[in-house]
This record gives C-alpha cells, structure tokens and sequence, in this order.
C-alpha cells in the first residue's frame, strides 16, 4: 500500500499506562499511524484513526525532536517514582519508516542514558535487530515482544499482507537470544496455525503469551467486531478460529512443549 509520510512535532511523548496498560506508567509511540496496516489492528477504532480522513494504515506521522522531549520527560518522570514504559501501544516502532528516521532508536539511545525501570518494546519487524546493541545495555530492564500470530505464511498474507514475513520475525527471535536480550514471542491475536507451531518457537524463546480479541481488543471483542474480520476468516472456511474459545486449541498444543509458567495469557503477558 502507498502510504503518506508526514512530520510533526509532538507536545508530549510519555502518557499514562491506563486500560488493558495499566500496569505500565507511561505509554510511549514513536510515530503516529502505522504502515503495517494490519486487518484486525483495534487502532483502527481508535479516534487517531477515526478522526482522519485517510485509511488506517496510509499515513504515518514522524515525531521530531523526541529523543529532546523525551530526556525532558524521562527527567522528571523518574524523580517522580518507578518508570515503566510500553513501547508501543498505539504504532510499531519498527514499522519500515523507522529504517530511515530512527526515531524509535534515537528514544532507545536517551534511554540507555537515562533508563527506566522496565521497558517493553513490542513489534512485529525484524528491524529490532537492528537496535540490538542498544537493547543489550538496557540488560534485564528491557523484554522485547514480538508478534508472531501464527506460523502459516498463507495466513498471514490474507490477515497482515503488509506486514513482515514470519521468517523473518523468527530470525530476528533467535538474534535477540543469541544476544541474550530478553524476549518473548506473543501469539496474538491468535490466527489460525499449524500443530507445529509450538516446536517452531521452543528453541528460540522460554516465555510466550497468548492474546486474542476477545481477551486482548480492550473492549471484550466489541472493536473487533466493527470491523469485517470475520469474512476474513470465512473466506478461508476457518471460522471456528473466529472464536472466543480457539485460544484454547492453541494453548493445549504450546502446552505440550513449553512449561506452564512458560506461558502467558492476555494481559498477564504484557505486564512489567
Ligand atoms: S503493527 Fe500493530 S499498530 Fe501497526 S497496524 Fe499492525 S496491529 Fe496496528
């Protein structure tokens, strides 16, 4: 998809952790919009989506100045208590632009000098390697998450065509191991999958959180329902995926090759 490239200069870069986040202090988002443009992406039916004109998905808005801004913030943030951020609620951070703007790095190098309590970086790109120099001298401060909703490359080109092959996300999961940065794969939402799925992850990660859009949407599933995801799902004739209870099929099988407190459901696998 052809997309819009657009730069601004943001008041403020933290806000506060709130809803399905709450265990965070602050939120933080490098850019505004995202390029991945998933199908199911809950943004969609958010008001920065909904009060703009283009599609979700076409646009993105660089923030410049951030690594200055959030100095400023990150400063008096933490003279104020614990600082805990999720990276990012609301865009990935390694969404192609950042490729060329680096943005998101620029915020990693601030804080590297300045380091919050806990940092969770979720992504779906393999552009995360990239940054793995930075990552490692955050040490046990930082877990990288990083979506894998399913091992089937058919099925993630009919959900998420924009978005980054599954290899090369599974790549990325075994840079980050060998590099010893703390990491997890998060199945979410769960998409349809292959019986191997759990075993194509073992050797790669020791901790995985499962999420759907009933569990993990921030409204029961209701946001998702908006929009035509369900056809996606018949279009293919899987629609007992399209289930609050399919998370279950998949936990059964990760469950025959990761150890309990291995595994992570909703929220829980996104907490500090
Ligand atoms: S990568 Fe995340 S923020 Fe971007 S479109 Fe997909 S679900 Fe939405």
């Amino acid at each position: 998809m052809k997309h819009e490239v657009n730069y601004k200069t943001p008041k403020t870069l933290l806000n506060k952790g709130t809803g399905f986040l709450n265990g965070y202090s602050h939120t933080l988002n490098p850019y505004t919009g995202c390029t991945f443009a998933c199908s199911y992406c809950y943004v969609r039916q958010m008001p920065v989506s909904l009060f703009r004109a283009e599609e979700w998905g076409s646009w993105v808005d660089v923030k410049l100045e951030s690594a200055a801004i959030l100095r400023r913030e990150l400063k008096r943030a933490k003279s104020k208590g614990p600082v805990t951020i999720f990276m990012s609620s609301s865009t990935d951070p390694y969404q192609p632009v950042e490729a060329k703007e680096e943005v998101t790095r620029a915020l990693l190098e601030v804080m590297v000098g300045e380091p919050p309590d806990f940092l969770f970086v979720q992504t779906r790109s393999p552009l995360v390697r990239r940054d793995i120099d930075l990552l490692h001298k955050l040490g046990d401060r930082v877990r990288v998450s990083m979506t894998v909703e399913t091992d089937r490359e058919d099925i993630r080109k009919h959900f998420t065509p924009s978005a980054p092959p599954i290899g090369g996300r599974l790549q990325a999961l075994a840079a980050l191991r060998d590099a010893g940065i703390p990491a997890q794969a998060t199945v979410a939402p769960v998409l349809p999958s292959s019986e191997a799925f759990a075993e194509k992850l073992k050797p790669l990660v020791n901790r995985v959180c499962i999420d759907d859009y009933f569990m993990g949407d921030g409204s029961g599933g209701k946001r998702t329902k908006r929009l035509p995801i369900e056809q996606l799902y018949e279009e293919l004739e899987l629609t007992e995926w399209y289930d609050p209870d399919a998370y279950r099929v998949v936990y059964e099988r990760f469950r025959q090759v990761f150890a309990e407190e291995q595994l992570f459901i909703s929220q829980c696998g996104f907490e500090p």
